[in-house]
């Protein structure tokens, strides 16, 4: 018995590929999981990744989703240059503190030494400042509404794929206002894009809300951010809207002529999701097989296995899978038929479960025979999985209500989870056996900066942000007994 199971196991996680079960580590877990599912490689400079074509298709995704709502929300794409000199970064105080330890720079272009050093961009406030304060005259310029894909370099030192790279990808949104109250509902109206994304798209829930002054991005008057709760329980930062105030635009002397014919300084938002959305599919969704993608995302929605052992089988199960396969692509299901002859059926179950499709097609002599195929879910286990005689005829939308009901599956489960791990505290004894215990503590809080430092030293955790949604009553800081009037969400996080 007992070494017939463990036999099983061990036939079972090598069937996985090497993917080191979730429940036993879970960083080695998503290292595995990446490197097997073959989403991205190590690039061959400390930090950098290779994106491969399973992990790009995925971002192909973010990307058309994100870009057609910056669209509808008026906003136009276009192209800034990545080195930007180096005075730039200095002009605006706050930020050149910030970012300058992450900073790359180049000095030697063409065999000489530069007379300016230039900065390989880690954002471009400075140089979309540089360009705005030329492009914007009147009242009548303005809004200005732009946005850019693009890769930008951080000097990260400690890095984990797609989560936090030295190269990312992102998209960078840049505002220009002549109202602070317009930059306010920008910065507003992007996060909940973000929202919506993470929440419909990728089946993330995520708590939104007001960064800590601590943790406001360098240059920012307001970060407002999108916290999702990982597998392990850690929180990601999944994406941020800043509301920039007038900051760049004094540094960079962007003035408009308002109606009356006075000179103002623009007000600005800046905004970006990164190819770490990712990291936050993979470390929300995943289990002990490997990656579970939510439909909506999945380069592949659907794979077909054929089954059978005979050549007669194999000719009628072939036809009929390829048949399959062409009518869930004639209703624009992504669908791939795995029909190689190398490997097994039971090798092929486990190798798209564990990249994560979200549900199988299988199709054997039996199936032919009643016109019928089984269909397994990715996102349950065993028997609750599987159902058997499925039928051909209306396959397409048998398939299409159970992907839906998957990518509801998969958010309604994470935010169990998460609802689950946020622990309501009331003082600082509390919050530190809540984020012992690996949860997130949520209390009301009115203390200062190094009170914030203080609970980062000796907890781990830090302020991931004030969420907008607030209890209604004020009650005494848990660190200091001050009047509060927001709680906080405390935790450790990526
Ligand atoms: P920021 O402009 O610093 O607010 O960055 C925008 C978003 O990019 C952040 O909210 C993160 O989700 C993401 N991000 C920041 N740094 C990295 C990094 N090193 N690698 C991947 N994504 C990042």
């Amino acid at each position: 018995g007992q070494a017939k199971v463990q036999a099983a196991q061990e036939q079972k996680q090598k069937l996985n590929e090497g993917v080191t079960p979730r429940s036993q580590d879970f960083s080695k877990w998503y290292l595995d999981v990446i490197a097997w599912a073959e989403l991205a490689d190590y690039g061959p400079v400390r930090g950098t990744m290779v994106i491969r074509p399973y992990g790009y298709a995925i971002w192909e995704f973010i990307q058309s989703w994100l870009d057609a709502k910056f669209k509808e929300t008026g906003h136009s794409n276009m192209y800034f240059p990545q080195l930007i000199p180096y005075s730039f970064i200095e002009k605006e105080a706050s930020h050149v503190e910030g970012f300058s330890p992450e900073l790359a720079l180049v000095t030697i272009g063409g065999g000489k030494e530069l007379e300016e050093k230039l900065v390989v961009r880690p954002t471009s406030e400075t140089i979309v400042n540089h360009m705005f304060a030329q492009w914007v005259q009147s009242h009548r310029d303005l809004p200005l509404l732009v946005n850019q894909w693009a890769n930008v370099t951080r000097w990260e030192m400690r890095t984990r794929p797609f989560i936090r790279t030295l190269e990312f990808l992102w998209q960078e949104g840049h505002t220009a206002h002549a109202t602070k109250q317009e930059a306010e509902e920008e910065a507003l109206q992007m996060i909940e894009v973000y929202r919506t994304f993470a929440v419909d798209q990728a089946a993330i829930p995520v708590v939104v809300g007001r960064k800590s002054k601590l943790e406001t991005f360098a240059g920012a008057v307001h970060t407002y951010t999108i916290e999702a709760m990982m597998g392990d329980r850690k929180a990601l930062q999944a994406g941020t809207s800043h509301n920039l105030g007038q900051n760049f635009a004094r540094a960079f002397e962007t003035k408009f002529t308002d109606e009356n014919g006075a000179s103002q300084y623009v007000w600005q938002t800046s905004w970006g999701m990164s190819t770490r959305m990712i990291g936050g599919i993979i470390m929300t969704h995943g289990d002990d097989r490997g990656l579970i993608l939510p439909p909506k995302v999945a380069p592949i929605q659907v794979v077909i296995v054929p089954i059978w052992k005979s050549s007669e089988e194999k000719e009628s199960v072939l036809g009929g899978a390829l048949a399959v396969e062409k009518s869930l692509k004639a209703a624009s299901i992504r669908v791939k038929l795995d029909a190689s002859e190398q490997k097994t059926p039971g090798w092929k179950f486990n190798h798209w479960e564990m990249k994560g499709v979200p549900l199988r097609v299988e199709i054997g002599p039996r199936d032919i025979t009643s016109g019928s195929v089984v269909t397994v879910r990715r996102d349950f286990s065993g028997k609750a999985s599987k159902e058997f005689g499925v039928s051909l005829a209306g396959l397409d939308v048998h398939i299409r209500k159970r992907l839906e009901e998957i990518q509801d599956n998969l958010l309604a489960r994470a935010l169990t989870f998460q609802d689950e791990n946020i622990v309501d505290v009331e003082s600082y004894l509390e919050l530190k056996a809540a984020v012992s215990e690996g949860k997130w503590g949520r209390g009301h809080w009115a203390g200062s900066d190094l009170d914030e430092v203080t609970v980062k030293e000796e907890t781990g955790a830090t302020i991931r942000c004030f969420p907008f949604n607030q209890p209604e009553a004020s009650k005494p800081c848990f660190m200091t007994g001050k009047s509060a009037n927001e709680v906080a969400i405390f935790a450790k996080s990526y």
